[in-house]
């Protein structure tokens, strides 16, 4: 039998401050065989998403970059899993992967089948129809609870959960002020229905939303922090909820680390306390048990048309460092995702 040899993206260097393609090294790894009930997949798309920062703070090094991708089964020696189907899993910046038998069985593996996509983009199971989509359709549903008529705030508007987010707060019938760093981007969330839309590279946040919310913001769905947020806060309405769904502003600065008490948070005690806000910060995986739910719920609203997507598509394996770090350039529009 032929052995598999897999490529494989390494975290050589900590990165300081802002990652560079200095700190990833690709290695070829020779894959155990596929024995029974073991199976082998090929990467089709593979994930870049922005918590890849906190995560390089967490492993050791040389080890495997931690992701998702959609991938398809190429030797099988498992009924449940024949070869040509395919799957979501999170075994990482990898070509090909061996799951043995015993991790198959594994509760919690984050293994799952591709839901059908019809004519649709295999790729949107890590976009749209994936966690980027449970965490719109979740953290802004469940965490603020909006309702009509109220006026909403979204920022990275144009990436994959902001994108999200203005849609499904249009279909709720809110107003919807959105923020995102080109004018290209600007253009598109327009089209994606937001009421207002500013480029906060050359907008003054603060007179923008003078002008945009006189009557301030209820629901303030939040993916950048930092900065942001502290210019957003004199503008939020009397218990207006905040879902902290990221704050991709302050991944890359090493005194801000997971963990560490932040004394720079723009949520001062007496803004929560005279305002009444709710700050509610969240994982997507809260929702796990209703997962299937909200991809059913997403996948139709983009068969319905109701949510329009962008994908940034990177082209080859050797491209994983590039379009990660592109992330925290604003490479991308939509989901930014690798197709080998
Ligand atoms: P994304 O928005 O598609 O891509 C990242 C975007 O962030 C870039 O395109 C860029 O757009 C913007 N950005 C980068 N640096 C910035 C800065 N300094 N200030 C303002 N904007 C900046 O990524 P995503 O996957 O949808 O993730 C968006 C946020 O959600 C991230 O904070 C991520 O960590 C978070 N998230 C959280 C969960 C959860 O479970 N809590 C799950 C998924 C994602 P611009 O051109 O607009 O700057």
């Amino acid at each position: 039998t032929v052995m598999t040899v897999a490529k494989v993206w390494k975290l050589l260097r900590q990165p300081v401050g802002r990652p560079t393609p200095e700190n990833f090294i690709c290695v070829e790894e020779q894959l155990p065989p596929c024995d029974d009930g073991d199976v082998i997949t090929e990467a089709e798309y593979l994930s870049v998403d922005p918590y890849m920062r906190y995560k390089i703070r967490q492993i050791p090094l040389n080890s495997t970059m931690v992701g998702s991708q959609v991938a398809r089964v190429t030797e099988s020696k498992n009924p449940q899993w024949p070869v040509g189907s395919l799957m979501v899993h999170y075994q990482g910046w990898r070509t090909h992967t061996h799951l043995s038998s015993k991790f198959l069985q594994t509760k919690d593996n984050n293994v799952s089948p591709l839901p059908d996509m019809g004519n649709l983009p295999k790729s949107l199971g890590i976009g749209v129809i994936g966690m980027p989509g449970i965490t719109a359709y979740f953290g802004f549903l469940e965490i603020c609870q909006p309702k009509a008529g109220e006026t909403v705030l979204v920022n990275g508007a144009a990436g994959a959960v902001g994108s999200i987010v203005v849609q499904i707060a249009k279909m709720k019938g809110c107003k919807v002020i959105a923020f995102a760093g080109s004018d290209e981007k600007v253009a598109w969330v327009k089209e994606l229905g937001a009421d207002y839309a500013f480029n906060y590279k050359t907008t003054n946040i603060g007179e923008a939303l003078s002008q945009a919310a006189p009557e301030n913001i209820n629901c303030y769905f939040d993916n950048v922090g930092g900065q942001f947020s502290a210019e957003v806060l004199p503008h939020l309405a009397d218990l207006c909820r905040v879902s902290v769904c990221g704050a991709i502003s302050t991944y890359n600065d090493d005194s801000k680390d997971i963990g560490a008490v932040s004394l720079t948070s723009p949520f001062s005690e007496a803004t929560l306390i005279w305002k009444q806000l709710r700050v509610e910060g969240f994982l997507c995986y809260r929702w796990n048990d209703r997962w299937t739910e909200g991809l059913k719920q997403l996948q139709h609203w983009v068969l319905e048309g109701k949510i329009k997507y962008k994908e940034t598509v990177f082209h080859g394996f050797d491209k994983m460092p590039s379009a990660f770090i592109g992330l925290f350039d604003g490479e991308n529009i939509g989901k930014a995702v690798v197709k080998l």
